[in-house]
C-alpha cells in the first residue's frame, strides 16, 4: 500500500485503538493506602478503569492508549506509598471496553479472607514534624502517626485491618481526628492508629519507691524519665513492640547496674542515640550504614566504635563492635530533645529488650511491673495496647549489603513469595534463635524472631505467636515441616500435632532452601552450609557441610572431615574442650607442653581427654562453628564463652585487626575420600600449634585462618562446578555472619565466575531455617510426592 498525501486537508492524526490490562497485584497493599494511590495515578495519566480488593490481592483494570498504559504500570510499584511492598505483578489483557473513568470498587465478598500485614514503622518526617511544632495540635505527642508510619503488625488483632481490629479499636476518635480519617487528600485518610492528645493513648508513670500519683502531661513524665536517667536509674518503657530497659550508656555504674540486675554477663548492650550525627561521634558509620540506621525499619545497626567513643566499658565488653539504633516513635524522639534541653548535648542511652535473661520480651503493663520489678527504678506505661510482642531488629552490613542477625520489628510478617503452590504449612524451626513459618496463597510468612526455645516463656511464645498469626492470615496447615533433631522443643511440638501430614527436613538443606527461596532460585545449586550445630541425616551433628540441593532434596558432595566433641552442649559454651579434640586428631596425642594444660582446670582436661581416648560421651561433628572455637581456643583468645558464637565473634575482630606480610596466605589442607569428601583441615591444625609456639601474634593466626577457610570453600566449590556444572553458590548458616568469612567468599567465588547467592529477607543464622523448611515442605506437596 503507497500512502500519499490525504485528501482534501491536513494530516489527520490516525486514532491510536486502546488496550486494556487486568493486572492482579500482591503483596502489602492493603491498609497502605494503596487504593487512593492507584486511583490518583490513574487519573494522573487520563486512563480509565477500576481498582478493586480481593482475597487473591488488589485488582487493577486500566485501559487507555498502550503507551501511556506502559507508563502507567511501570509507575505503580516505583511511585508507590512507603509501606506499599510489591511482590508480584500478573499481568493479563483483555479486550477494551471504552471505559474512560477510573474508580475505586467497593471491596470484594470475601476481600477480607486473606491480607497481608504490614510491619510496624518509625515515624515519618511529617509526623515528626507535627510532633515538634508547639502550634501543632499534635505538639508533643509521643502517638503521633499517619497512613505512612506508626504501629500495625504490633496492634493488628484480625483482618480485615480496621481500627475495630486493632488495639486502637478503644479509642473513639474525636471530631479533628474523624475528619483526618475520611478526608481522601489527608495523610491520615484511613489511618488506622491515628489518635490525638484528646481522643488517644496517654503515658502513664509508675515510681517504684512512690505510690503517689506523678505528673500527667507526656512531656511532663518524660521529663521525670530524663531525671531518673541522669541520676543512673533504669527506666523500663513501652516502645513499639514491647517494653525496652534504658539507662544511661554514659555512666559506667549505670550500665554495670543494668547487667548486674539483667542477668546479663558480656552479650552486647544496644544503644540509642537521636540522629546519625550522634551515632557518627560514637562509632564509624558508612553510607550505606547510614541508609540502615534510617530506614523505617530502624533496626539495631551493628557498628565499630570509635576508640575515643565516651561510652561506659560495660555497653560491649571486649567486643569492637556496638549495636545503635534511631529514635522509631515520637515518644523516643521527645524523651531525646527533652535530654538534649536539659544537658546541651545529645544522650546516648542502652536500650535494650525488657526481659530478664533470654525470656521473650514483656508487652503488658501488669507483665512489665511483675517481671521487671527488680530491674526498673520506674516505669513509663501507655495504655495502648501492644496485641502482638516484636522485639527489635538487629543489622549488620557486610560488602555494602543489609544482613539480618534478628529478624523482628520493621520487617515481620514481611513475606517471602515463594510461588511453589498454594498449600499451608507450618514450619515450626530449629531450637536456637527460633522462628516459625507459615505459608498461604503463595507466601511463606515466617515470624518474628521468637528466641531459644529453652525455656517455659519462649515456648508459650512459639504458641501464642503460631495461634495468632494462624488466626491473622488464616491459615489452616495441612502438614508440619521440623528439623531433624528429636531434642529440638520445636520438633517435639510438630510431632505433638494431630492431624497433619509431618515433613522431617534436615538442618543444613534447609538453610540452603531458604537461602534460595528467598532469592527465587529454581533447579539445582551448590549450597555451602557452615554453622554450629545440625542434626545429619546419619544421627551426628553436622555444620560445615557442601550440598547440592533443590527444593526437593539434596546430596552431601563434602564436609569438614569429623572429630569428636566431648559433652554435648558443654563443648559449645567451653571452646577448650573443642581445642582439645583437634590437637588430639592433628597430633595423635595431646602435646605435653604447659600452655595447653592452662585451657581449664586440670581436673576438667584429664577428665574430657579420657572421653576423647575412649570416645564416650562423645559425638562426631564436621561443625564449622565448633572449629571456630577450637582456633580462638587454642591461640588462647577465648577457653570458654557465655553465648554461643563468642569465641567466633572475637576471633573475626581479632582477624579484622592484622595487616600485612603473608596475613593472606591459607594454611595446609587437603581433599580426601568420596561421597562425601573430606576436607581435612589437620595440616592447618599443625601449622597453627607451630605458630603459636613460635609466638607468632594472633591476629595474624586469625586471619590466616579465614583465609584458610575460604581457601577451602573456593576449593570444593571448584570442584563440584567441574563435575556436576554447577555454577550458582547459595551461602547459608551462623558461619556467614563473619564479616571477614562472607566478603572473602563472595569475592573469590564471584572472581572464579560463580553466581554468589547470600541472605537477604531472612538471616543466615537458625532464624532462616523455617523458611526454608516451608519451601521444601511447599514443593513436596506441590509434587506430591
Ligand atoms: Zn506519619
Ligand atoms: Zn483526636
Amino acid at each position: 500500500m503507497i500512502h500519499g498525501p490525504c485528501p482534501g486537508g491536513p494530516l489527520a492524526i490516525p486514532e491510536v485503538a486502546p488496550i486494556r490490562c487486568r493486572l492482579c497485584v500482591r503483596g502489602i497493599v492493603q491498609g497502605v493506602g494503596f487504593r487512593p494511590y492507584v486511583y490518583n495515578l490513574a487519573r494522573r495519566h487520563g486512563l480509565g478503569g477500576f481498582v478493586l480488593n480481593s482475597p487473591r490481592g488488589v485488582f487493577i483494570e486500566v485501559e487507555g492508549p498502550a503507551e501511556t498504559v506502559e507508563a502507567f504500570i511501570a509507575a505503580l510499584p516505583a511511585e508507590a506509598p512507603p509501606l506499599v511492598r510489591v511482590a508480584d505483578v500478573v499481568r493479563t489483557e483483555i479486550p477494551a471496553a471504552g471505559e474512560s473513568d477510573f474508580s475505586i470498587h467497593e471491596s470484594d465478598a470475601e476481600g477480607s479472607a486473606f491480607a497481608l500485614v504490614p510491619p510496624d514503622t518509625c515515624t515519618c518526617e511529617a509526623c515528626l514534624e507535627d510532633s515538634r511544632d508547639p502550634v501543632n495540635r499534635r505538639f508533643d505527642y509521643p502517638f503521633t502517626n499517619c497512613t505512612n508510619c506508626g504501629p500495625r503488625y504490633s496492634i493488628i488483632v484480625d483482618v480485615p485491618y480496621d481500627r475495630p481490629m486493632t488495639t486502637m479499636a478503644e479509642f473513639a476518635m474525636c471530631a479533628d481526628c474523624l475528619r483526618e480519617y475520611r478526608d481522601p487528600h489527608n495523610r491520615r485518610f484511613h489511618a488506622q492508629p491515628n489518635a490525638c492528645p484528646v481522643c488517644g493513648p496517654r503515658l502513664i508513670l509508675r515510681e517504684a519507691k512512690t505510690s503517689s500519683e506523678g505528673p500527667a502531661s507526656s512531656r511532663e513524665i518524660l521529663e521525670r524519665v530524663a531525671d531518673i536517667l541522669r541520676d543512673g536509674g533504669i527506666v523500663a518503657w513501652k516502645g513499639l513492640g514491647g517494653y525496652q530497659l534504658a539507662c544511661d550508656a554514659r555512666q559506667e555504674s549505670a550500665v554495670d547496674e543494668l547487667r548486674r540486675r539483667k542477668r546479663r554477663s558480656e552479650k552486647p548492650f544496644a544503644i540509642m542515640v537521636a540522629s546519625v550525627a550522634s551515632a557518627e561521634t560514637l562509632c564509624f558509620v558508612s553510607a550505606r550504614e547510614r541508609a540502615v540506621l534510617e530506614s523505617r525499619e530502624r533496626p539495631i545497626v551493628l557498628l565499630r566504635r570509635r576508640p575515643d567513643a565516651d561510652l561506659a566499658m560495660a555497653v560491649s565488653p571486649g567486643n569492637p563492635a556496638t549495636g545503635v539504633m534511631l529514635p522509631c516513635t515520637p515518644m523516643h524522639d521527645l524523651l531525646f530533645r527533652i535530654l538534649r534541653e536539659r544537658r546541651g548535648r545529645e544522650a546516648a542511652l542502652v536500650m535494650t529488650s525488657g526481659n530478664i535473661s533470654e525470656e521473650p520480651i514483656v508487652i503488658e503493663n501488669a507483665e512489665a511491673e511483675e517481671h521487671l520489678a527488680e530491674i526498673a527504678d520506674a516505669f513509663a506505661h501507655h495504655n495502648r495496647r501492644i496485641h502482638t510482642r516484636v522485639d527489635d531488629s538487629v543489622v549488620r552490613v557486610v560488602a555494602g549489603e543489609t544482613m539480618l542477625l534478628r529478624r523482628a520489628r520493621g520487617y515481620a510478617p514481611q513475606p517471602v513469595f515463594l510461588d511453589r503452590g498454594e498449600a499451608e504449612v507450618l514450619a515450626c524451626g530449629a531450637q536456637q534463635k527460633n522462628t516459625l513459618c507459615l505459608t498461604r496463597a503463595g507466601f511463606a510468612l515466617p515470624s518474628q524472631h521468637l528466641g531459644d526455645l529453652e525455656n517455659f516463656e519462649t515456648v508459650r511464645f512459639f504458641e501464642e505467636t503460631l495461634e495468632r498469626m494462624s488466626r491473622l492470615f488464616h491459615v489452616q496447615p495441612t502438614a508440619v515441616a521440623h528439623d531433624l533433631h528429636p531434642g529440638y522443643l520445636s520438633t517435639q511440638l510438630a510431632l505433638k500435632m494431630e492431624g497433619l501430614r509431618h515433613i522431617g527436613v534436615q538442618h543444613h538443606h534447609a538453610h540452603i532452601a531458604s537461602c534460595m527461596a528467598e532469592r527465587r532460585l529454581e533447579g539445582r545449586v551448590i549450597g555451602v552450609a557452615w554453622d554450629g550445630t545440625g542434626f545429619g541425616t546419619d544421627g551426628t551433628i553436622w555444620g560445615g557441610e557442601f550440598l547440592t540441593a533443590d527444593y526437593l532434596g539434596f546430596d552431601r558432595y563434602a564436609r569438614l572431615r569429623p572429630v569428636l566433641l566431648a559433652g554435648g552442649d558443654a563443648g559449645v559454651r567451653e571452646p577448650w574442650r573443642a581445642a582439645r579434640s583437634w590437637l588430639l586428631e592433628a597430633f595423635g596425642e595431646i602435646p605435653a607442653e604447659a600452655r595447653w594444660a592452662q585451657m581449664a582446670a586440670p581436673e576438667r582436661l584429664r577428665i574430657v581427654d579420657a572421653m576423647l581416648h575412649r570416645r564416650v560421651n562423645t559425638i562426631p561433628t564436621s561443625s564449622a562453628g565448633r572449629l571456630f572455637d577450637a582456633v580462638a581456643s587454642l591461640i588462647g583468645l577465648r577457653h570458654s564463652v557465655s553465648f554461643e558464637g563468642q569465641a567466633a565473634m572475637m576471633l573475626e575482630a581479632t582477624a579484622d585487626g592484622a595487616a600485612g606480610e603473608g596475613c593472606e596466605q591459607p594454611y595446609a589442607f587437603a581433599l580426601e575420600g568420596a561421597a562425601p569428601i573430606d576436607v581435612d583441615l589437620r595440616p592447618m591444625i599443625r601449622e597453627i600449634v607451630d605458630d603459636v609456639r613460635r609466638g607468632e601474634s594472633q591476629a595474624k593466626i586469625a586471619a590466616r585462618f579465614h583465609a584458610t577457610l575460604v581457601a577451602v570453600i573456593a576449593r570444593v566449590c571448584g570442584s563440584m562446578r567441574g563435575e556436576l556444572q554447577l555454577e550458582r553458590v547459595c551461602l547459608s548458616g551462623g558461619c556467614f555472619q563473619n564479616a571477614l568469612l562472607l566478603e572473602g567468599c563472595v569475592r573469590r567465588l564471584r572472581g572464579d565466575g560463580f553466581q554468589v547467592f547470600t541472605h537477604r529477607e531472612v538471616p543466615a543464622n537458625d532464624g532462616g531455617i523455617s523458611l526454608g523448611q516451608a519451601a521444601i515442605a511447599c514443593e513436596i506437596l506441590r509434587q506430591g510426592s
